[in-house]
């Protein structure tokens, strides 16, 4: 599996894009991150798009996709998949017809460039060679992270926002994950509000893998404020976790 990070910030500046992973060119996991670094011909790839939670940085991507794709020469759609909760925040307060059109029903009911899917925790969607299961995590509104295995057993967890979260490492852990994109936003001298606004720092980050039956082969650190990106990375390093690092924008990691 290749996953291109077309954004891995928690804070926008530029250089610094929102979250957004591209899954062998054709499934997106979070939304942050676009029409903005993709050209026309790689978002006209783009089918599926699982959304973590339904916060600004992870789905404003998605409203300029719809966009293009109405323009489009061959006929395009699009489905997000989602928590029924966060389902129901996206379609009431972004694709509402006030805010942006309502691309559900864009050209006609029927055939619409936008589907709107609600998947359910710890329910696999199956997806030509990949399955794709949402577990739970702790964020300040409902939100899964996902585990996708591909048809050789190769599994990776994208946490989405994420704070310290009691079940879901034993549940996911039991099994080798190859590949683990978490949430580190915040550096540890900042651990009360990364508790209060669900996110994690180096520190927390160490207890939520302690957590695992079985440490994940590599660890990739996502949604850090650019502003501490330096510190982040120091206090990473002291934890000493084989195979774990910051993520780049615009890098792609092979799973
Ligand atoms: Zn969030
Ligand atoms: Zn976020």
């Amino acid at each position: 599996m290749r996953i291109k990070v077309l954004g891995c910030s928690g804070a926008e500046y530029p250089g610094s894009n929102s979250p957004a992973f591209l899954l062998d060119g054709e499934i997106l996991f979070d939304a942050g991150t676009i029409t903005s670094v993709l050209r026309e011909k790689q978002q006209m790839r783009i089918r599926k798009i699982f959304v973590t939670h339904a916060h600004h940085d992870h789905i404003r991507g998605i409203p300029s996709l719809a966009d293009n794709f109405v323009m489009a020469r061959e006929r395009r759609c699009v489905t997000v998949f989602s928590i029924p909760s966060v389902v129901g925040t996206i379609r009431k307060n972004l694709f509402n017809g006030a805010v942006w059109p309502d691309f559900t029903v864009i050209p006609h009911p029927d055939d619409a460039i936008l589907r709107l899917v609600k998947v359910r925790e710890g329910r696999p969607v199956r997806n030509g060679k990949y399955t794709v299961t949402p577990y739970r995590v702790k964020h300040a509104v409902p939100s899964v992270g996902f585990l996708v295995e591909d048809g050789k057993g190769r599994r990776f967890y994208y946490t989405g926002d994420t704070g310290p979260t009691p079940d879901t490492w034993e549940k996911i852990g039991k099994r080798k994950i190859h590949c683990l994109i978490i949430d580190v936003s915040f550096p540890d001298a900042f651990e009360e509000l990364a508790i209060r606004t669900g996110h994690l720092t180096p520190r927390l980050l160490r207890v939520e893998l302690s957590k695992m039956a079985l440490p994940p082969a590599r660890v990739f650190v996502t949604h850090t404020k650019p502003r501490y990106r330096k510190t982040i990375e120091r206090e990473i390093r002291k934890i000493k976790i084989n195979g774990m690092r910051l993520l780049r924008d615009g890098e792609t990691i092979r799973v």
